[in-house]
């Protein structure tokens, strides 16, 4: 195998054998196509990074970029073009589908349908609690480069070299392949957002979900954070979902059944007019990423299990302005809201203690509180 990896034209597997000269000069990595035709063939859709790149763009959706000129949008958001995929130094341990061509998670897969809870043992438990420190200190990295103006791939740049930093693996980068080392998600965006080229416009909210993957162990959170000038009712968006984690994380101790968790989270989104949807879910994580327990965050749910001490899992709601019903981007990651309206999340990784939990991904500054209430 070249070590130029494949063609980058959609659809073309073929060994890559050139580099895009203009991104060479300016420092773009990647940009790798198998021939001339090929890349000619790109230049259209190719182009348009360089122009990102390089700050000349106009911050406004570019008419030329549509990957799927068929497609509905169900907002305002479009995507725009994604840099190469970032590599992680070999000297530091990753999960299973790391190497995958398909980025299986072959270990989760083995146990998958089944509804066990694993009970952490000591050693476990440590090795839970140092992958959330050290995810809570690459998100707090993300919040200070969030802002206006900033890309979304920035975001993820800073996110992937300070988990390298922290000899962590940037748990998104190929799992089921997907092609970035964080999530981010902006406005009617639910989740699983690729980061891209777009700048961020004040006036956006913008949620970075991180893991990380640390000596064998996972840690996941993610916040929702304020993109300059944010409309109220967008701020009141944010503050509500940040509360319907908050009040769910107060019911967790042991004996506590996992699908009282969506009864409170609906509970107090409806109060305040909103949605909570339905498609994604809180997640057992320790040594894998997903599994048991399942975690639905709405009302009614049939989550099977009971809370027992050593548990790890997440719980992270995802609350919408008008509909709570999401449909994906062709991009088959991209899950958007169905009427276009904007969403939010906030996501913890708990412990199931003695007597109740513990928060491992708490913020360790400012009182625990999360970035945007910094600037409510
Ligand atoms: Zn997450
Ligand atoms: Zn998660």
């Amino acid at each position: 195998m070249s070590s130029f990896g494949v063609c980058e034209t959609p659809g073309c597997d073929q060994p890559a054998k050139l580099r895009c000269p203009t991104c060479i000069k300016i420092g773009i990595p990647g940009s790798f196509f198998c021939s001339q035709e090929c890349f000619k063939g790109n230049w259209k859709s190719h182009k348009i990074i360089h122009s990102l790149a390089t700050g000349e763009s106009h911050t406004k959706n570019s008419a030329e970029y549509n990957p799927w000129p068929y497609f509905d949008f169900t907002g305002k958001l479009r995507p725009f073009p994604q840099t190469p995929k970032r590599t992680v130094p070999q000297s530091i341990g990753r999960p299973d589908y790391a190497d995958h061509p398909n980025g299986y998670p072959l270990s989760e897969q083995a146990v998958k349908g089944s509804s066990q809870i694993k009970v952490l043992d000591d050693e476990e438990i440590e090795g839970v609690k140092v992958a959330c420190k050290l995810g809570r200190e690459v998100l707090d990295e993300a919040a200070r480069v969030c802002d206006v103006g900033v890309t979304a791939d920035d975001i993820d740049r800073a996110v992937h070299e300070a988990c390298i930093e922290k000899e962590c693996y940037p748990s998104p980068l190929n799992y089921y392949n997907f092609p970035k080392s964080c999530c981010t998600s902006v406005n009617e965006v639910i989740c699983h957002g690729i980061p891209d080229l777009r700048k961020l416009e004040d006036g956006d909210i913008c949620n970075v979900d991180v893991t990380v993957y640390h000596r064998g162990f996972h840690g996941d959170l993610n916040e929702t954070f304020f993109v300059g000038n944010v409309k109220p009712e967008h701020k009141n968006l944010v503050k509500v979902t940040h509360e319907c984690l908050m009040k769910a994380i107060d019911i967790v101790k042991p004996g506590e059944k996992y699908r009282e968790i969506g009864n409170v989270i609906q509970k107090h989104a409806q109060a305040h007019g909103f949605s909570v949807v339905r498609s994604y879910c809180g997640h057992g994580i320790h040594r894998l990423f997903h599994t048991a327990p399942n975690v639905p965050h709405y009302a009614k749910n049939k989550a099977i299990g009971v809370m027992r001490p050593g548990h790890s899992f997440t719980i992270e709601p995802m609350i919408s302005m008008g509909t709570w019903k999401d449909i994906s981007w062709p991009d088959s990651w991209t899950a958007v809201t169905a009427d276009g309206q904007w969403s939010a999340q906030f996501e913890h990784t708990l412990l199931v203690t003695e007597t109740g939990c513990d928060i491992l991904t708490i913020r360790r500054e400012k009182n625990g509180q999360p970035h945007f209430m910094d600037k409510m």
